[in-house]
Formats: structure tokens, sequence, C-alpha cells
């Protein structure tokens, strides 16, 4: 039954493939494919780069590659009204053609013929694209190019898309290219917001840019407007009320410039998305334009102390996104440097870092907030940090310490955590030049010997205000809801307790670092914030946060020269505080909570003594409520006074084996560490001291002799290479029942050790002081001279 009806197929089939049209066809379809593909349509074309803000304003253009004002216009900007008035105006069949309107063509040539001369109507918005893209000369071989083209253009856009690329380069004159520049920088606002009046404004200019000149001949503009006002409301375009409000709108219009906002994140968006038109940035417009006006007028305050940069970074605490980014004082200043990005910049941290350091410390269970840390002369392998202001404080609680940013309790702090994590904790918040430093980095990083970023700092203290995560901070908004900022998972650098603590220390007010006479200039915003100062006084930072804003601000010179009257608290708080009061004054957002974890984890009180932060032992009379972490923080009996046995007058102790038997007495003595008892001595500070121990006892040689200095002699003079200074070898000979000596260098403690052991140190020259005391409270003394060779 199949037979017949197939065989009908094959012959229609092969009667077709004989016959000379379909070959022609199938022809010129093969040719039309070779062309598309070696000619194809040049649609790349180079527009301006627009960075927009979170709202879609346009924060900063750039000029095309071409020297152009040409901004990308996006589909959702083409609003209906502008959409109705150009296709009337230009091209009616607009949706129904394929690219050329045979019609019209029909009638142009005709007219042509009989008048002796071109006239145009006859191009459709397919071929005005085409000419745009590719200007030819007005001949008939351009006409059937364009033609071909427009087809082609036809065939691999939509008619939205084509319309667009037409508004986009339509020419208004100048280098101004496109209805959205034109909008812009004629009307000072996007597409999407210009009045009906405008829009048709902007619809009859690209046909007369020489005689219909913006802000020049406006009258005849406002006339040549309105005649087509007239026309649309003679075919009914739009409803009359519309028609009769653009028709009394007067013209106002004037060139405006180019937005300039942003300078710095607009350049660093550019070059981090090179290609892309519109770049739409997580700035959010007004926060901007405050920062900046803010940062500016700082920055000319304290021009006159030679501070000459500032830069500003403010980001949202929920989102991670970056609402205010200010580089620099000022972009267009070329003498000071203007253009650096303050935000980048590699700089010395100061005390920055810190609170950091007892996050981490307070996770380790080393401190809580009130423990006592030794502000004394220490000296660490060589290394003798100083405070600030060149001033110790004995005994202080660890609130205290990162609160006023004491700097021994901090280099202590980080020799018991190690540089080595520290540095790691660092690498994993994407702290990169200091991945790059780690080798040569030591103690002296916590108290600025680093390199760290504006934006590195503030991420960080974004992390302390989200529970310790540091997450990447958000410059673009997020293209892909996945790719959204709440579902990146972030990097737990310290436990949400741990970070509570922090930010509980950094809120307390009664602290140093609060500017000079704030009283009375400054209103106070409720943040906890951290300042810090460079060596040298060429960097001051202070970075606060509340629930809703980080603010990292950074103040100095790109020069690098320091100022005697540059530091974090008088010259960047001030700034911090009207940032804060400008941005977010009484903020809704509420404050940080004790932060609910897992139970092993969880913020809760116990007493302390206050003597030590220990746990209140026998002698520990009034004890006070701390913060502690459950299962982390160190629980420790307080030893803050120890019990010694005495004779009745309490001139002599005794030991277990000397203690007599007609009779003692216990007594309780403080309980010193030997570098705070040094410390006590050298200051002056007096103390209960332990009475000597019972001469008579057996267990000791050398009655009350110290331990003997065996590796040098006294009086001697010693001479050192002053380009390598070899080490010298320090060695005692101790009791037998000493467990530690403690050699003092200049009466600073320098090193704790076995009585056996032999202790090496690097001398400079001049007159040493070499001390050894043993445990029993006992030291002998030496005195040498060091001489350079
Ligand atoms: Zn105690
Ligand atoms: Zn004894």
């Amino acid at each position: 039954m199949q037979g017949p009806i197939l065989g009908n197929v094959r012959g229609i089939i092969n009667r077709m493939w004989k016959s000379r049209v379909v070959k022609t066809l199938i022809g010129i379809g093969l040719i039309g494919f070779a062309l598309d593909f070696f000619f194809p349509v040049p649609t790349n074309v180079p527009y301006s780069t627009l960075i927009a803000a979170r709202d879609g304003s346009i924060l900063h253009a750039f000029l095309s590659r071409d020297d152009k004002w040409r901004m990308y216009a996006e589909l959702d900007e083409i609003t209906p009204t502008l959409r109705d008035a150009i296709l009337f105006k230009e091209d009616k069949y607009f949706r129904y053609h394929l690219g050329f309107n045979p019609v019209a063509m029909l009638r142009a040539t005709f007219r042509n013929l009989l008048k002796g001369r071109r006239t145009s109507g006859a191009s459709t918005i397919t071929m005005q694209t085409v000419r745009l893209l590719e200007p030819r000369e007005r001949t008939y071989g351009s006409k059937f190019i364009e033609l071909l083209r427009a087809i082609q253009l036809e065939l691999h856009y939509s008619k939205d898309e084509i319309l667009q690329l037409y508004l986009n380069l339509i020419p208004y004159g100048s280098n101004i290219e496109g209805l959205k520049s034109a909008s812009l920088l004629y009307f000072g606002k996007p597409p999407v917001l210009l009045s009906l009046a405008e829009i048709t404004t902007l619809t009859i200019i690209p046909n007369r840019p020489s005689s219909l000149r913006l802000g020049e001949r406006n009258a005849l503009v406002v006339q040549e407007r309105n005649r087509w006002l007239t026309r649309f409301r003679t075919a009914n375009l739009f409803n009359e009320t519309t028609i009769t409000d653009a028709i009394d709108e007067p013209l106002t219009v004037r060139r405006r410039a180019a937005p300039q906002l942003a300078p710095h994140l607009s350049r660093r968006l550019r070059a981090s998305f090179p290609g892309e038109p519109v770049i739409h940035a997580t700035l959010r417009p007004a926060v901007q334009a405050t920062a900046e006006r803010i940062v500016q007028n700082y920055a000319n305050r304290i021009r006159a102390l030679g501070v000459h940069n500032a830069a500003v970074l403010v980001v949202d605490n929920q989102t991670q996104e970056v609402v205010s980014y200010v580089g620099s004082a000022n972009f267009n200043d070329v003498y000071d440097g203007g253009q650096v990005d303050g935000v980048r910049a590699v700089r010395s941290p100061g005390s920055a870092l810190k609170p950091l350091l007892y996050g981490l410390a307070f996770d380790a269970g080393f401190i809580t907030p009130k423990t006592k840390l030794a502000d004394v002369p220490t000296n660490f392998a060589g290394y003798e940090p100083d405070n600030y202001d060149r001033r110790f404080n004995g005994p202080v609680t660890a609130e205290f310490a990162l609160g006023n940013s004491l700097n021994l309790p901090a280099v202590a702090l980080l020799h018991e955590i190690g540089v080595t994590p520290f540095i790691a904790t660092l690498r994993r918040a994407s702290f990169s030049t200091i991945k790059k430093q780690a080798k040569g980095l030591g103690l002296s990083m916590i108290l600025g010997g680093c390199g760290v970023t504006l934006e590195e700092m503030t991420r960080l203290y974004v992390g302390f205000a989200n529970n310790g995560e540091v997450k990447p901070l958000q410059f673009r908004m997020a293209v892909d809801a996945t790719l959204s900022p709440k579902k990146q998972t972030g990097v737990p650098i310290l436990s949400p307790a741990a970070a509570y603590l922090v930010t509980y220390t950094l809120t307390q007010i009664t602290r140093p670092d609060l500017p000079n006479n704030f009283d009375n200039s400054y209103h106070l915003p409720r943040i906890a914030w951290k300042t810090g100062t460079s060596y040298g006084r060429r960097d001051a930072w202070s970075i606060g946060y509340n629930q809703r804003y980080t603010i990292g601000v950074w103040v100095g010179n790109f020069s690098g020269a320091g100022v005697a009257e540059l530091s974090g608290a008088n010259t960047a708080t001030p700034l911090l505080f009207q940032l804060f009061n400008a941005l977010d004054d009484n903020s809704s957002n509420g404050w940080f909570r004790n932060p609910k974890g897992s139970a092993a984890l969880q913020l809760s009180s116990r007493l302390i003594c206050p003597e030590t932060g220990d746990i209140p032992g026998e002698f520990c009379p009034n004890p006070v409520t701390d913060y502690f972490i459950m299962g982390v923080s160190r629980y420790r009996r307080c030893q803050h006074r120890k019990a010694v046995f005495t004779n009745a007058a309490g001139t002599i102790s005794y030991c277990a084996h000397c203690r007599p038997d007609s009779g003692s007495v216990r007594r309780s003595y403080p309980n010193l560490a030997p570098e705070v008892a040094a410390f006590y001595q050298s200051s002056h500070v007096p103390f209960e001291r332990i009475p000597p121990h019972n001469p008579v006892c057996e267990r000791i040689f050398g009655g009350s002799e110290g331990p003997l200095i065996t590796s040098l002699n006294e009086g001697s003079e010693y001479f050192i290479n002053p380009k390598q200074p070899a080490e010298m070898e320090l060695g005692c000979q101790a009791a037998n029942d000493v467990q530690e000596v403690y050699w003092y260098l200049n009466d600073k403690l320098y090193r704790k050790a076995l009585p056996t052991q032999t202790v090496f140190f690097r001398p400079r020259p001049g007159r040493l002081k070499i001390s050894c005391a043993d445990d029993k409270g006992r030291h002998s003394d030496m005195h040498v001279v060091v001489k350079n060779e």
C-alpha cells in the first residue's frame, strides 16, 4: 500500500531538484551562509564604562576607548514611552519588517527620480543602525550592502536588541553618542526618569545635531519638540493630558559633567571587569556622597598639621557589602597623590591587630577579661618592646591592657600564642601582604611590624561584628543569587564567645584613645573601636563597628612622611566618630548580645580573684565577677599569695626540712612573678617580702649567697666585633634546692633558665650589669664593660 505514495514523493523531490528555481535558491542560501559567516555584523562597539550604584544611579562614567561618551542603556531602561515615541518618529513598521521596508524604498526611489536628488526617509531603524555601526559613503552600492547587513542584523538579533543598539549609537553632536549619554549629560538623569517632553527632545536632536544645539538654541528645540508632540497627539500615541503637560513643560537643559563619584572603586571595578559596559557596585550613593564630603572637609582641616591623606571604607555587616569607598581625600589632588587608593595601600597597622590577638587568647583559654597581665619591662630573647608613652603599669587586667593598647602584655600574649599560629589566622583572614612577609615576621608584628591594607583591616573587624567569621567583602552586586554573600561560607577565626568578649572590651569608653577634649567637640557614637598608630607616626587608624556598619579609617601621608601630632586617637578617631554620627546616628539595629553557641563554647560568668583573674584561693578575700568561656577558659586556683612558715617575729622563713618542732607561724606573702618583683624594685613600689630562709637550714649550701656567676669575670673588659657581635655565654652554680634561676641584664629580666643551663645573649657596647637570682630570692651581681673592637 505504501509503495505508490513513496514513489510519488520521490518523484516530486526529483523534479524539484532538477528545477532551476530551487537550485538557485539553495545557491543563494549557501552564499548567504558563507557571507554571514565570513562577514559577521560588527556589533562589538566600544562603550563607556559606567559604574552604577546599588539603586541603578550612575556613580561614575569613563570615556570609551575611542574617547566617546557612548553609554550603554540596558533593555529595561527603554521605557514604553521612549519606544513608542522613537518608533512613531523613525520607523512605524519596525515590528513587522525584515530589516527593510520595500514600500518606503519604492516610494523614496520614485521621489528621487522625480526630484533628481536623494532624500532620506526610506531607512528603517535597522538600516540606520547598520550605518551607525559601519559608516559608508552614500552611494547605491553602499545602499545595497546596507540592505544585506540589515537583513543579517534581523536574523541575528531580536527587535528589542536592534532598537537598543540603535538607541545606544545615535549621535548627539560633539563626542556624545547614545540616548543614555544624552539623558545623563544634558538632563542629569537616567532614561527611565525622562519625561515625555524630554524624550521627544532627545529623539529630534539626532536628525539635526548641528542646528538643534541643546543648551544653545533652546527656543528652536522647543518649537521642533512641540511640532512632534502635536503629531503624537494627532496619532493618538499618548493620552491628551500627557501631551498637554509635555507641550507646557519648559526646557531646562544644560551640558553637565559626567558623574565622578567613587573614583577609586570605579577604577578598580573597571580593571576587574574589563569590557563590561555597566558594572553595578554595592555602594549606597547617599552614603558615598556623605562619606566623600566628610573626608574631604576633614582632610582640609588637618592639612595644617602636615597630614594630607585619608581613606575610608564603610561595610554593611549583614551583607558584607561595601556601601562607601573613599580611596583618598581628593582624587584630583595630583600633588598629594590623590589617585593612590588608600583602601588598598599597604601600611603598618600599629596596634590595630591587637583585638584579634586578645580574641585568640580568649579562645585559647589563656585569658578572660579580668586576667592580670604584667605590663613590666621584659626582654623577649633580645626584643625589648616599650609602651607608647614609655611608661609601665605593672599588673593590669587583660581588658585594661587591650583598651589602653599596652604593648608589653600584647607581646607577651603573642609570645604565648606563637607568631606562627597568629600568622596562620591572619592568612585565613586573607591578609595577603602578611602571607608574603610570613617568614620575616616576629613578635613586633603585634605592634605594627607588618604590612596590611585598610580593606584587610576593615574586613577583619566586620568579622568581629559577625561572631568571629570573616567573609569576602562585596564590591559588586551579586549577579547570580547563589553567589549572594549570605550564602558564602566564611572563615571562622574566633569563636562567637571570643568575638563577643572582644566587642565587649572595645566598647568600654574609659580609655585613653578618645580624642582630646572629645566631650566638648564630639557626640560619642555607641560603637566598639580600636585605634592604631604606626612607628614613626606615619599611620593613624581607627576602626569601629556597631550592629549595622563597620567603618575603617586610615589617616596619614601616602608619601610615608611621619607627623609628630599624628595618632590613631587624635587624628583618625574624630573622623570615625563623625562618620558614625552622620551615617548611623541612633542605630535601630540594637547592640551585640551574648552569643548562644554549642554548650562547650558558651559564655558565662564566674567569681575570680581580682589580683590575678584566677579562681579565688585560700588568701583571696574579695572575689569579683568575670566572664569566662565554658570548657575553654583556664581554671586555675589563685596563688597571688602563698603560705610560708616563719618564726614568730616573721624574720626567718622555714622550709619543710628545717621547720622547728618548737613551733612556727603560718603566714601568707605576695607570690610575685620575678619580672614583676624586679619592676616593683626598680620603680620603688614597696611590697611585702618573704623573710630570708633559715640560715642554719642544712638543705641549702652557701648560706644566703646567690648563685655564683661562672661565665664572665667581674670587672673585665670584653671586646666585640660591631658588625657581627658574637653571642656571650651566661652560666652559674646554684644551691641544690634551686629549681630555676633568673638572669638580668642591666636590671631587666632577660631569661628564666634551669640552674645548669647555659644562656646566650648578644652584648652591646657599654657597661653591663649581670645579675642572677634564684627562686629563693637570693641573687648575685657582676659588672663588666663591653667595647667595640
Ligand atoms: Zn588571689
Ligand atoms: Zn630550710
